[in-house]
């Protein structure tokens, strides 16, 4: 039997990043940076007011109060540089070009408000309320590095100085089918023995949590040649297969019965509890193939084991699993010797540290308490009881 960790690198010394394209920005949402953005120009572009208020030289105001002519306004978006002559005010809004010959802002609140002629009760001096060229980005620095995952504020920043477009690793597209005669699609009506496909909803469903684009597909049946042919309209777009079903011991283990010619893939027992029988292969020499097993919850730990990290690292990003943390654990536990095991469980923080409570049901084919956790305790293969009280890593499942 293989480590979880073996099956892992093994994983991803056989992908390579998606290669970039450039998408408009709110296409981009979302996606890695495959170069770094610099700026083109300073940020701010110019001096610009940080109030509204009173536009002047710092020298005038002499003894408080002052009494200043004022000459005109200007107005974020203004495109006049007419200076200001000695002796006088300009009425300035937050965002304004400094008007030349001004030094120093003083807001509306330290005066009278007056449109004619301004009474100013308190100074500043030189620099005060004024925004600098170039104090935000200078131009030609990097604002954000190669493999930035481009959020709300990343996105921004792009905007800010002024890229209509970015470059980017494009979403993974991701294949998600399902295997099984017994399958039907939710709503349709079962006969005895029928179950509903619950697998390519949820990995379609975790495919999008980390960032790719899913192609879900409906169910196939049991016949490898079916299969066979599924996956090979797959690769006409797919960067990514994932299959569910049909990989462990029994005889109509179709997705192995379907790679039985050997080579594409390769099966695997890993160390680990839920989710022993594991395949990977490339497609077509290019196209990674992760073949999870049926139960969904041994699928659904499946992914956030081995898919989660390659479909990161296909985006460019730190081939990490999900985020962990320790905990307490609420109750006494036992694993079965060498094998990694996965428990759903339910964090809490409270009184600053964390707890951890396994679910009752822990089978393999018991969703319910998988849709009911938010955590996932990991016991390595060489721990056997973890007593009450005992600190545990525990993963965070996406919320
Ligand atoms: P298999 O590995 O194909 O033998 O499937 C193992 C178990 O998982 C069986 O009980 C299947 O009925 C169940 N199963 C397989 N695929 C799905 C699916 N897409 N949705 C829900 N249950 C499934
Ligand atoms: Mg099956």
């Amino acid at each position: 039997m293989r480590r979880v960790s073996e099956h892992l690198s093994e994983i991803l010394s056989r992908l390579t990043p998606l290669t970039p394209v450039r998408l408009p920005l709110l296409e981009a949402a979302g996606t890695v940076l495959a170069e770094p953005v610099t700026a083109p120009v300073d940020l701010p572009p110019f001096d610009n007011s940080a109030m509204d208020g009173y536009a002047v030289r710092a020298a005038d105001l002499g003894a408080l109060p002052a009494v200043l002519p004022v000459t005109g306004d200007v107005a974020a978006g203004d495109l006049g540089r007419a200076e200001i002559p000695p002796g006088r005010a300009v009425r300035i809004m937050t965002g304004a070009p400094l008007p030349p010959g001004a030094d120093t802002v003083i807001p509306v609140e330290w005066t009278d408000g007056g449109a004619e002629v301004v009474r100013i009760t308190r100074g500043a001096p030189e620099g005060n309320y004024i925004r600098r060229a170039g104090e935000d980005v200078r131009a030609g620095a990097v604002v954000l590095p190669a493999g930035t995952r481009l959020g709300a504020a990343q996105l921004g920043m792009a905007a800010a100085v002024g890229y209509p477009d970015l470059p980017v690793r494009p979403r993974p597209r991701v294949a998600v089918l399902s295997t099984g005669d017994e399958l039907r699609d939710p709503g349709d009506t079962l006969e005895h023995g029928q179950i509903w496909d619950s697998n390519s909803f949820m990995l379609a469903t975790a495919v999008r949590e980390a960032g790719g684009e899913p192609l879900r597909q409906s169910f196939l049946g049991d016949d490898p040649k079916t299969v066979r042919e599924a996956l090979q309209e797959e690769l006409a777009h797919a960067d990514a297969i994932i299959t569910t079903g049909g990989v462990s011991m029994g005889v109509y283990d179709v997705v192995k019965a379907a790679f039985s010619g050997g080579g594409e893939v390769d099966f695997h027992k890993v160390a680990m509890r839920p989710g022993k029988p594991q395949g990977f292969g490339l497609l077509d020499g290019r196209c990674p193939i992760f073949t999870l097993p049926g139960n969904p919850v041994s699928a659904y730990v499946s992914f956030q084991v081995f898919v989660l990290p390659a479909l990161r690292y296909l985006q460019g990003l730190e081939p990490e699993g999900l985020p962990s943390v320790t905990a307490r654990c609420a109750s006494t536990l036992t694993s079965p010797s060498g094998l990694q095991h996965y428990l759903r469980a339910e964090l809490t923080f409270t009184d600053d540290a964390y707890t951890v409570r396994p679910a009752s049901a822990q089978g393999s084919h018991q969703m319910a308490a998988l849709a009911g956790a938010n955590g996932l305790i990991v016991i390595p293969p060489d721990v056997t009881e973890v007593p009450e009280g005992a600190f545990v890593e525990v993963l965070r499942l996406p919320s």
